[in-house]
């Protein structure tokens, strides 16, 4: 289960209903935000959540509304001695972040470890359990989507284990290597296990509509795509409510959640119309909103 609490849903200028941009996620006892924009501090504060807790931060591109709530994140882990590792993973992050740690003029070093998005992205984090992969957008800088993936699993029919009398050491080989010698024949673990489908989720950050984003989410489950507009604006370098549903379409998401919302719109009830007519399954992200996908 991939547990999600928007934690800002706004754009450039917060309101009093939306703060910056930033989704929190938790997997598997691991915390994430993706992007971190000010006051992100006091929007986990709000949403009861530990800032002490979070393990990962992907900046999808270092614009302030996305990046300026590290500042204050990192200045009070260190001020507290929180003895927790947290990793930063953006374009350029280890120049940035060190950047904020000069201008916050502390003297001790917290536990930061930073990795640069590779120019063309790719896997920047990846355990047993699920990966990461940073993919280009669209936007007037150098910026970057986040997927996060589950790895699919195996979950053993366990009548059939026990009348072919499989031994437990053989059920983790066979999970590594998935067709293993057994006995005088070879065994595939689909004879004795359901593949479990690995669950997705995409976050777009800024950016125009792109075949990058169509293929980075490729049967996703749920993609929070950039919708800061109703209508097309040149040189904005944002999408449309009506960009982000056909970006939804093509690539086969399960649901769409639209986020970056300007400040001009009182709601975001136009945006979920307009795209609703091209993707049904469509929802508006608002600050504190939670979600859970299973
Ligand atoms: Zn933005
Ligand atoms: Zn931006």
């Amino acid at each position: 289960m991939i547990e999600l609490v928007v934690l800002g849903s706004g754009s450039a200028v917060p309101t009093r209903e939306r703060n910056h941009p930033s989704v929190w996620l938790r997997y598997m006892g691991e915390a994430f935000l993706l992007d971190c924009g000010e006051g992100t501090q006091r929007q986990l504060a709000l949403a009861e959540l530990s800032y002490a807790k979070i393990d990962i931060v992907c900046i999808t591109h270092w614009h302030p509304d996305h990046a300026l709530g590290l500042v204050g994140l990192l200045h009070t882990l260190e001020t507290e001695s929180v003895a927790r590792t947290i990793h930063v993973i953006g374009p350029d992050a280890t120049r940035n972040v060190n950047g904020f740690m000069a201008s916050a003029a502390k003297s001790e070093k917290a536990d930061i470890e930073t990795m640069d998005v590779p120019q063309g992205g790719g896997v920047v984090r990846e355990t047993p359990y699920y990966r990461i992969r940073a993919f280009p957008t669209l936007h007037n800088v150098r910026s970057y989507g986040y997927v996060f993936e589950e790895k699919d699993r195996w979950h053993y029919d366990m009548d059939k284990v026990e009348r072919m009398k499989i031994p437990v050491r053989v059920l983790e080989e066979l999970r590594q290597k998935l067709v293993i010698n057994y006995g005088d024949r070879r065994l595939a673990i689909g004879e004795v296990a359901e593949r479990i489908h690995g669950k997705k989720v995409v976050y777009t950050g800024d950016t125009l509509p792109t075949e990058n984003t169509i293929e980075a989410a490729k049967g996703a489950d749920l993609l929070i795509h950039d919708a800061t507009y109703l209508e097309k604006r040149e040189d904005k370098y944002h999408s449309t409510a009506e960009d982000a549903a056909r970006v939804a379409s093509a690539a086969g998401v399960k649901q769409l959640m639209l986020i970056h919302f300007s400040k001009i719109y009182a709601d975001a009830r136009a945006h979920v119309a307009a795209a609703k007519k091209i993707f049904p399954n469509t929802i508006a992200a608002e600050d504190l909103m939670a979600l859970k996908i299973v």
